[in-house]
């Protein structure tokens, strides 16, 4: 008997829960299971047996604004939450920080896919912006609940627990006047600036990729309270005081330091005279 040839496509089953209670339900029968949200970041040449869908979750779809903070459920797609910060009506709505960055992620039709909880976990381009903007997430298992700065998150490697979701991220409604984003392959460097009656009232310098966070809070106190625009040898002396930090930390790689002190160099002179 003729061996039917096999599949190029191994067989994979989609679990499509539709409620969250439903999801833990079903990954405790079958534990194996992969989240899927958008699909298009997990970089995998072979489908998992179980996939579990995070489609049909209505509850992960919402977006929600108090008077402080904005929520994005885990299922918003990235064009979605562009489409926000485009909204001038709707712009208080949302950081800079977070709409610029994620118009630096991938084509279109990608972004059309891909969720903000699949970037967070994936290491992706929305990392330097929640960290920027102290965004918190909401981790959930099927018996607890809890809730992780976004900093601290990436400082431990962003890993979940065993069967635990990134269900929701909260994110304060902060505005930054200035948003100076770079997107390298590596990650996205983020310079974020408050001017308070022309002098720098903060400034946050921030880079965020996969397993990489940099933030050096003490150099940032050098340039607050200067006057804007800013004298070019005090932009030249935050860059070394930015060197200095990189050397004592011994990463990342010379090609990247180069880089991200050559944009923080060429962000910051764009506001110096
Ligand atoms: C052509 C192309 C270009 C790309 N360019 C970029 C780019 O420029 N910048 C960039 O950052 N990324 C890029 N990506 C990667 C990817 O598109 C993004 O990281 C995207 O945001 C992933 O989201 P997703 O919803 O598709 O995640 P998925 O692929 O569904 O999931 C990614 C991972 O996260 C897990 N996961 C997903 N959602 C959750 C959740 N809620 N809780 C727990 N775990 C979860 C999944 O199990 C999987 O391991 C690109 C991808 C493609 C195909």
């Amino acid at each position: 008997m003729a061996e039917s040839p096999k599949s190029a496509w191994p067989q994979s089953s989609v679990l499509r829960p539709f409620s969250l209670n439903e999801l833990f339900a079903l990954w405790e029968r079958y534990p194996d299971a992969v989240p899927y949200s958008g699909g298009t970041g997990s970089g995998r040449t072979e489908l998992p047996n179980n996939i579990l869908s995070l489609e049909g979750i209505e509850e992960l779809g919402r977006i929600t604004r108090t008077e402080r903070y904005l929520e994005l459920g885990a299922m918003v797609r990235l064009s979605e939450i562009i489409a926000l910060g485009k909204n001038t009506q709707r712009n208080a709505m949302i950081s800079d920080a977070l709409t610029l960055s994620l118009l630096h992620t991938a084509a279109p039709a990608v972004r059309n896919l891909a969720t903000i909880g699949g970037c967070v976990i994936s290491g992706g381009d929305a990392l330097a912006a929640m960290t920027a903007l102290d965004a918190r997430y909401e981790l959930r298992g099927a018996r607890q609940t809890r809730w992780i700065s976004a900093a601290r998150f990436s400082v431990l490697g962003g890993v979940l627990a065993y069967h635990e979701l990134l269900t929701r991220i909260r994110i304060p409604l902060e505005q930054w006047d200035y948003t100076i984003p770079y997107k390298f392959d590596e990650g996205t460097l983020l310079i974020l600036i408050r001017n308070q009656k022309n002098l720098l009232a903060k400034i946050q310098v921030i880079f965020g990729g996969k397993n990489l966070l940099l933030r050096d809070k003490n150099t940032e106190t050098f340039l607050e309270g200067q006057r804007l625009p800013l004298e070019k040898k005090d932009v030249l002396r935050f860059v070394e005081l930015w060197e200095n930090y990189l050397a004592g930390l011994g990463t990342p790689d010379p090609f990247l330091k180069t880089r991200i002190l050559n944009s923080i160099e060429a962000g910051l002179l764009g506001l110096a005279v």
